[in-house]
């Protein structure tokens, strides 16, 4: 089956991408962002301790978010292909990636400015329970507070915040970026100029989808 990554800052878009290929491609999504948000909702012990790290907008440890996609490339239902987003974030995570077997593996690195991304951060909404994402200013909701797609609750992310804004880009700085050039000198790293509005961003990323 077919491996899709997405990289790119915090605000870069991975997530409304990852949304849309899902919808167009028939592939499974994985987002260890949205997993992590749902073991917190289920006051999980896996939750309880990546709580703390994702408030303060730090990395979850290695070995645990390790072991909830080990978990979750095990359900089964993704013969179809998979797109990964959020996850690797670090080295680690991307050799225990690598030791997963896939018929073809591509990586796309989306690329904004800082200002850029951490604007859309500061006015970016999200669905408490099916992880939908909008926007303040150019992509609310229907009904205020309320997901088009689940009718779940829609607010502010708990990390969305200046501080934790600000420590996510300095740990994707100094953790994640070498991970990007980790897939570039394997040859299968295509980059995509990630600003303007989602629909010509996605359009960039369908003509590399190979
Ligand atoms: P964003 O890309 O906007 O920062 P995510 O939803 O991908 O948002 O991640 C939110 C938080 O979840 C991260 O700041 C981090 O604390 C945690 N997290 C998500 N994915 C990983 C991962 N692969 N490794 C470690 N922590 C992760
Ligand atoms: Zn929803």
């Amino acid at each position: 089956m077919k491996r899709l990554i997405l990289f790119g800052a915090p605000g870069s878009g991975k997530g409304t991408m990852g949304d849309l290929i899902q919808r167009d491609f028939g592939y499974a999504k994985i987002s260890t962002g949205d997993i992590l948000r749902a073991a917190i909702e289920q006051g999980s012990a896996d939750g309880l301790r990546a709580k703390g790290f994702m408030a303060a907008g730090g990395l979850v440890p290695d070995e645990l978010v390790i072991e909830l996609v080990r978990r979750r490339l095990s359900a089964g239902d993704l013969d179809g292909g998979y797109v990964m987003d959020g996850y690797p974030r670090t080295r680690q995570q991307a050799e225990a990636l690598s030791a997963v077997p896939s018929d073809s593996e591509q990586a796309i690195f989306i690329e904004v400015s800082e200002d850029e991304a951490v604007a859309r951060l500061l006015s970016r909404l999200t669905c408490r329970d099916c992880g939908a994402i909008y926007n303040q200013r150019n992509k609310p909701p229907k009904v205020a507070g309320v997901c088009d797609r689940c009718g779940g609750r829609v607010e502010r992310r708990a990390d969305d915040n200046d501080a934790s804004v600000r420590q996510r880009f300095q740990v994707y700085g100094e953790r994640t970026l070498p991970v990007i050039g980790y897939y570039e000198r394997m040859g299968v790293l295509a980059r995509v100029d990630g600003s303007g509005a989602a629909a010509t961003v996605y359009a960039r990323i369908k003509e590399r989808i190979a």
